[in-house]
């Protein structure tokens, strides 16, 4: 109850009891001018007020009690709030502040009061800080900003701070409440998104630049098939003497080298067809190593800790050594003048749900783990932003070309797979690649698992080169075919027209001194219309495949032929031409 609100009834009891003790000291100290009954009663009137008070008052001790403790609570709501609170002066100085925010700041709350806000803001944000102050106070309504704090010990935070202006001191010291939210978590998960946004930004340029670098690496390749071949024509014809030929021998270097990195473009932009199977990579990155090796300058060692229990992975062995290469030939790069060590890091590797989450490209589950590190000169921020970047090189002109991170990058996409690097300068570089770890069954042998097709009919082979010949023969015997070669196409002729039926094929050679191939289909096909014959030819051979149609050729090959595709091609004409041949 407030000073000044007395209940009326008390006030005249008083003034009567008042005015009674004071008749009493004018000498009438027996109260003898008043009855007794008038004295019983003001006496029990004066009891029953005295009741009366004693209760108001318990009553206003438990009242007291009960705001202690509804302050108490507040306060506690205050102090332990999960957002931190502060108040502040116009100019700055912190007047009050929960413990959240003590403890956000690792600091005791004493420590706060009395001292400028901006001490515990990092320095790069304080400008942050007093514009938001500043425009705080101008507005008068209610800003949020971003910044961040230092803990006691240095470590910046990230907070989100929501402001009101608050003028219940008047116009002179207004106050600056605010609440203070830890968005350090937020932040990272924003800086991730950022992150994976660039990374599919990255992927899709690749992806387009790849389609275009395709299209090129074709046209590319046809136009460096006619410079190769033809300069093979020249320098054959010319004399050993021959000033030129040290020109056409540089031109013949020079054709290859862009052949290669022909081959590299079109392994990026992925238009090579490469198949894949479930291969034992311990086994690959194994063999892989021994030619990098013997390659490899001796000023730089290579370690290799390969696990013995690494899982399989579902792949192509052409490309795991393709990427080998590409990465060992930059780390040799990268320490070639002072020397230095190659460490092939090969295990397995688990990726459960929250390492999933950290590294969204991947899902969880078992992998294989690839690591390339090397003790190089290194690569700074800038470097390494574009590493993966077709033709970004930091090399000479005749030492890079900029293709092999964006081949690796490329094989390692097209394997499901994951490629990061940590590298800085002058502290070397890491190169990890996560591949899907093959979760079936891997029992036959990578080489087995391609079948050729086969077949047991009669062939006779002419090739004017002994050793070509005899290759053949023996390639076609190993598919189960039985095998007349022959070096001389006019002998295979006369053999032909004597047992015109004793072949199911004739293979030939198209230029061969004696007689060409054209000339051979020809006297064959008269001898036995409808004869299936397969035509060998370089690229510099004028035959095209319409005209060796024309002339009755069954099928037209170019050299050199690869093992599967002559299998095919073998098997294709003979099942083509078994309803016009006489068996
Ligand atoms: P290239 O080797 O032809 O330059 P790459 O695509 O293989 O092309 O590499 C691109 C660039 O990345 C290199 O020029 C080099 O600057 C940098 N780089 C790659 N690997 C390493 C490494 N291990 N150490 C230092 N720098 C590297
Ligand atoms: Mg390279």
């Amino acid at each position: 109850m407030k000073k000044g609100t007395v209940p009326p009834d008390r006030v005249r009891l008083r003034r009567l009891a008042e005015k009674a003790l004071g008749e009493a000291a004018d000498g009438n100290d027996d109260l003898s001018g008043q009855s007794p009954e008038e004295i019983a009663s003001l006496i029990h009137e004066l009891r029953v007020h005295q009741i009366e008070l004693e209760m108001q008052n318990e009553e206003l001790r438990r009242t007291q009690e009960a705001l202690e403790t509804t302050r108490r609570r507040y306060s506690h709501l205050y102090d332990f709030a999960p957002v931190g609170y502060f108040s502040i002066s116009e100019k700055g100085m912190i007047e009050a502040a929960n413990l959240t925010f003590a403890s956000m700041l690792k600091v005791d709350r004493g420590v706060l009061i009395g001292t400028p806000l901006s001490q515990f803001i990092l320095n790069e944000d304080q400008d942050i800080y007093y514009k938001h102050r500043q425009r705080l106070l101008e507005t008068e309504a209610p800003q949020a900003c971003d910044l961040r704090f230092v803990k006691k010990g240095g470590q910046p935070f990230y907070a989100r701070l929501e402001c009101m202006l608050l003028n219940n001191k008047g116009e002179d010291s207004r106050e600056i409440r605010a609440a203070v939210s830890d968005i350090t978590e937020t932040k990272r998960a924003e800086n991730e998104r950022d992150n994976l946004q660039a990374k599919l930004f990255q992927s899709q340029k690749m992806e387009s630049i790849g389609t275009l670098a395709g299209g090129i690496a074709h046209e590319f390749n046809n136009i460096l098939t006619v410079i190769i071949g033809n300069n093979e024509l020249v320098m054959e014809d010319l004399p050993a003497w021959s000033l030129v030929r040290e020109n056409a021998e540089a031109v013949r270097v020079a054709g290859l080298r862009a052949r290669d990195v022909v081959k590299q473009l079109l392994l990026f932009s992925r238009q090579t067809d490469q198949k894949k199977m479930p291969l034992q990579i311990g086994t690959v990155v194994k063999e892989s190593l021994k030619l990098i090796r013997s390659s490899t300058p001796a000023n730089i060692g290579i370690n290799q800790h390969i696990a013995e229990d690494v899982a399989p992975v579902f792949g192509n062995a052409t490309q795991i050594n393709q990427l080998l290469i590409n990465l060992c030939s930059n780390a040799t790069d990268a320490m070639i003048d002072v020397g230095g060590a190659i460490t092939i890091d090969l295990g397995n590797h688990i990726i459960d749900e929250a390492s999933s989450t950290a590294n969204i490209a991947l899902s969880p589950g078992r992998y294989v783990r690839l690591m390339v590190g090397d003790t190089g000169h290194g690569m700074d921020r800038q470097t390494l932003d574009r590493i993966y970047e077709p033709y970004f090189t930091t090399k000479a002109i005749d030492k890079g070309t900029g293709l092999g991170l964006a081949v690796v990058h490329g094989i390692v996409e097209k394997n499901n797979g994951a490629l990061s690097v940590e590298s800085s300068p002058g502290k070397g570089t890491v190169f990890t690649i996560l591949l899907p770890a093959y979760e079936g069954s891997i029992e036959q042998e990578p080489e087995t698992s391609i079948v050729l097709p086969k077949g047991h009919e009669r062939i006779l082979f002419v090739d004017d080169e002994p050793a070509v010949s005899k290759i053949m023969k023996h390639r076609l015997e190993k598919l189960g075919y039985e095998v007349h070669g022959f070096t001389d196409p006019s002998e295979a002729l006369a053999i032909f027209s004597n047992t015109p039926d004793a072949f199911d094929l004739i293979i030939t050679d198209m230029a061969m001194p004696q007689m060409t191939g054209e000339q051979l289909a020809a006297a064959v096909l008269k001898i036995r219309p409808g004869m299936p014959i397969m035509l060998c030819t370089g690229y510099s051979e004028k035959v095209s495949e319409e005209k060796a149609r024309e002339i009755g050729i069954s099928s037209f090959v170019m050299k050199p032929m690869d093992k599967t595709d002559f299998a095919v091609s073998v098997r294709k004409v003979l099942d083509e031409t078994k309803g016009t041949t006489q068996e």
